[in-house]
């Protein structure tokens, strides 16, 4: 049984995560995002210390733990400002689905450099047409001899550029009933027809997204991941780890805001006493760290569950955690650059970016009302619109 009360190896590990983001910073981040670069200094001294591959197995470099410590350290890290975005999609989704599902070989090949941070990959799913319907996505794959030619689009997929080979999810025919199932391929970046181009984002992140071409990629039969034939169970797999750890991110991104807003309120004085003495501005602060802690708790939940092997009460709970995280996250950084005053929208202060940054947890991976589809349909059996 997992107890709700956090064990004495996972606060050691969250006290040893934040002394590493208290070396590095808002400050940093913000830094390497305004120079165009990427946080490799801060992936490299996170991949030494086994933060980066903690939930990957042992036996190929990884620390042998689960989603739970991993979204520790993505949490811990965002709670001092220095988020590490691919930690989404490299070693939660794709390291998950390739230790759970891959061959010894793609084990062999990709876990390891995903664990000592050497090797990175993206994730694909999201189509301009399909959108939140994802069973309308239309990147196909079909055999030729024993490769396989994938065809189609894909659009704000993060990190390509710096991702040795991105987790595609497309679709193939069953050879028996014809119908599309979907399979994952594991797509190296310099691929002939694998096509990127940026996209202008209004976020200040290191992390770009791209829109992705897909123009008859012939790929190795060794290309794809798993079982052809138990796609959209593998997908899933891969998607509840993706959900916790955008809780995660949303949690520490809500941490790090309060944090510099409780320190503003204390100190900031217009009239008598300093503005945190004002109910008004003490309240909602109060109020975002209670649903922060409570988007935790159900985070908490969703990985105990997800560490033990129960992939279906690992869904819901994840979903719920994603949604009660994204929704904190958003109250959070509001509140906290309004107590800024116009200091919330200065360079100096950085808060006025999470703002955009925040409303990222309420969109992706899944957005807030697909969540709410979701547990209006499985949770509470009510009937569909569409
Ligand atoms: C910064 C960022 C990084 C991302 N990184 C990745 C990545 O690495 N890989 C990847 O695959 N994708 C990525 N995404 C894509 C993300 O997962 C999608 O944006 C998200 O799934 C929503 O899809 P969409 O943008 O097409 O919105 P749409 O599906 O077009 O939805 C638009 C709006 O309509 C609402 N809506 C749609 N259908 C319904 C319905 N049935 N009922 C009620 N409301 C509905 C949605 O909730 C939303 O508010 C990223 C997105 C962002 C912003």
């Amino acid at each position: 049984m997992s107890s709700t009360i956090e064990s004495a190896e996972h606060k050691a590990l969250r006290t040893a995560v934040a002394a590493l983001g208290q070396r590095y910073g808002r400050e940093y981040l913000a830094r390497v995002a305004r120079e165009g670069g990427h946080p490799d200094e801060l992936w490299a001294d996170a991949a030494k210390l086994g933060y980066l591959g903690v939930n990957l197995p042992e036996e190929y470099g990884g620390g042998g733990g689960g989603i739970a410590e991993l979204s520790i350290v993505l949490e811990e890290l965002g709670a001092a400002g220095c988020p590490l975005l691919m930690m989404v999609v490299s070693p939660a989704i794709c390291g998950t689905v390739i230790a759970r599902f891959g061959t010894d070989e793609q084990k062999r090949t990709w876990l390891p450099g995903l664990a000592d941070g050497s090797r990175t990959m993206a994730f694909g799913i999201t189509e301009p047409d399909a959108g939140s319907n994802s069973h309308r996505i239309t990147t196909t794959a079909r055999r030729d001899g024993d490769d396989w030619i994938l065809t189609g689009r894909k659009v704000f997929i993060s990190g390509v550029d710096i991702a040795d080979a991105t987790l595609i999810v497309g679709r193939a025919e069953d050879a028996r009933t014809g119908r599309l199932k979907p399979c994952l391929f594991i797509v190296p970046r310099d691929t002939p027809g694998f096509g990127r181009s940026v996209i202008d984002m209004e976020l200040q992140a290191a992390e770009k997204q791209f829109e992705l071409t897909l123009d008859e990629v012939r790929l190795p039969s060794s290309a794809l991941v798993g079982d052809e034939d138990a796609g959209l169970l593998q997908l899933f797999a891969g998607l509840n780890p993706e959900r916790i750890m955008t809780a995660a991110f949303a949690i520490g991104m809500g941490r790090y805001a309060l944090a510099r807003a409780v320190d503003y309120a204390k100190t900031r004085q217009v009239w008598k006493e300093p503005i945190g003495a004002h109910q008004a501005v003490a309240h909602p602060l109060a109020q975002a760290h209670i649903e922060l802690e409570l988007a935790r708790l159900m985070t908490q939940k969703a990985a105990a569950l997800y560490d033990a092997g129960d992939d279906m009460g690992a869904g819901e709970a994840a979903n719920m955690a994603k949604y009660a995280a994204g929704e904190a996250c958003v109250r959070a950084v509001d509140q906290s650059v309004h107590t800024l005053g116009g200091n919330g929208l200065t360079r100096e202060y950085g808060l006025g970016s999470l703002i955009t940054a925040s409303r990222v947890a309420r969109i992706a991976p899944v957005s807030r009302e697909m969540i709410l589809n979701f547990v209006s349909h499985q949770t509470l059996g009510l009937p569909k619109s569409y």
